[in-house]
C-alpha cells in the first residue's frame, strides 16, 4: 500500500505537482511529516498556519524545535519550513483582520459546526493566499500533506472511508480545498502513533511530552478555541493568559455580533477561568 501511494505521488511529482506539508506541532502532524519522510517523498514546503491574534507566543520556537530533532534524522528539513500569517480580507474596507478585529466587526466567537469562520476565513483562505502569491502555482498542482484521522471524530470517519488517502482537488468537504489532499496517517489510531514515534523517533517523542502534551495543553491550537476543553483552558490560565483571555472574552461580550451560541461558548470559557485562583496565575507577556 505505501509503496502504491509513494508511486502515485511520485507520478504526480512528476507531471509537476509538488508537495506541501500542513505542520502544527502536535503528535498527528509529526507523525505525518514524518512519515513522507520516511518515504522520501520531496517536500517543496513545511508549513504553519498561524491564526494572526490567537496563537501561542512562543509558537516559533517550539515549532523550531521539533524540526530540529527531525532534521537530524532527515537533514534539510528546517529549511523547509514557512510559517503562514492567516489574516483575513474585509472586503468593505479592503484590509486585513486579525482574528479580534474579523470577530469583533462581523462575526462573533466561532461556534462548532454551525459557523467555524476561523477555519475557512482563515486557515484555509490564507493557505490559498499563500499558494496563490507566494508560491505561485496553480492549485491543482499542490498535493497539501494533512495529518487528520479516522478516529478524530464520526463525521471523519464517514468521509475519510468514502475518499481514501488521497483526494483530487475540489472534493467536497467542509473545508473544500483547491489542492489535492493527501492523508498519510488516515487509518492510524492515537496508541499507534505514540508508539510509532516512540519506538522510531524516542527524541522527538521525549520532546513533544516535555514542551507540549505534559503541559496538558495543545500549544499549537489557538489559545482561545470553542473546543478547547475546561482542563486545558485553567492550564492555559495558569500558564499566563488568564488576563488575556479574559480581556477578550469580555470585550467579545459587549458586542452583539455573532450567534447566540458564541456568547453562550465564551460565558462557559469565562466561568471556566474565574475558577482558576488569581494569585497562583503568573502573567507573561503576550507579544
Ligand atoms: S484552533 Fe480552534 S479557533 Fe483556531 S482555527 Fe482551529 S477551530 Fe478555529
Amino acid at each position: 500500500m505505501v509503496i502504491l501511494m509513494a508511486r502515485t505521488i511520485y507520478d504526480l511529482i512528476n507531471k509537476d505537482h509538488i508537495v506541501v506539508v500542513n505542520f502544527s506541532g502536535g503528535k498527528d502532524s509529526t507523525c505525518t511529516l514524518l512519515k513522507v519522510l520516511e518515504m522520501k517523498i520531496p517536500i517543496h514546503k513545511i508549513v504553519y498556519m498561524k491564526v494572526v491574534g490567537n496563537t501561542y507566543p512562543k509558537i516559533e520556537d517550539y515549532l523550531k524545535g521539533i524540526l530540529k530533532i527531525i532534521d537530524k534524522y532527515y537533514p534539510g528539513t528546517l529549511k523547509l519550513f514557512e510559517i503562514i500569517e492567516c489574516k483575513t480580507k474585509c472586503r468593505m474596507h479592503n484590509c486585513f483582520e486579525d482574528f479580534w478585529e474579523y470577530a469583533l466587526r462581523y462575526a462573533g466567537f466561532p461556534v462548532p459546526h454551525v459557523g467555524l469562520w476561523c477555519l475557512t476565513h482563515f486557515k484555509l483562505e490564507g493557505y490559498h493566499r499563500w499558494i496563490k502569491e507566494k508560491l505561485k502555482v496553480e492549485y491543482h498542482k499542490v498535493i497539501s500533506v494533512v495529518g487528520i484521522k479516522k478516529g478524530d471524530s464520526h463525521w471523519r470517519k464517514r468521509w475519510l472511508s468514502e475518499h481514501g488517502e488521497l483526494v483530487p482537488p475540489n472534493t467536497t468537504d467542509v473545508r473544500i480545498t483547491k489542492t489535492w489532499k493527501w492523508f498519510p496517517i488516515m487509518s492510524m489510531t492515537n496508541e499507534e502513533l505514540w508508539s510509532y514515534l516512540k519506538e522510531n523517533y524516542p527524541e522527538v517523542y521525549d520532546y513533544l511530552w516535555s514542551e507540549n502534551y505534559g503541559k496538558r495543553i495543545s500549544l499549537s491550537q489557538c489559545l482561545l478555541c470553542p473546543y478547547r476543553s475546561k482542563g486545558e483552558v485553567q492550564a492555559l490560565a495558569r500558564l499566563g493568559f488568564r488576563g488575556w483571555m479574559l480581556e477578550k472574552i469580555d470585550m467579545l461580550l459587549q458586542n452583539e455580533k455573532g450567534y447566540r451560541l458564541s456568547k453562550q461558548i465564551l460565558l462557559r470559557i469565562k466561568r471556566w477561568i474565574l475558577e482558576t485562583s488569581h494569585e497562583i496565575t503568573k502573567w507573561i507577556e503576550f507579544t
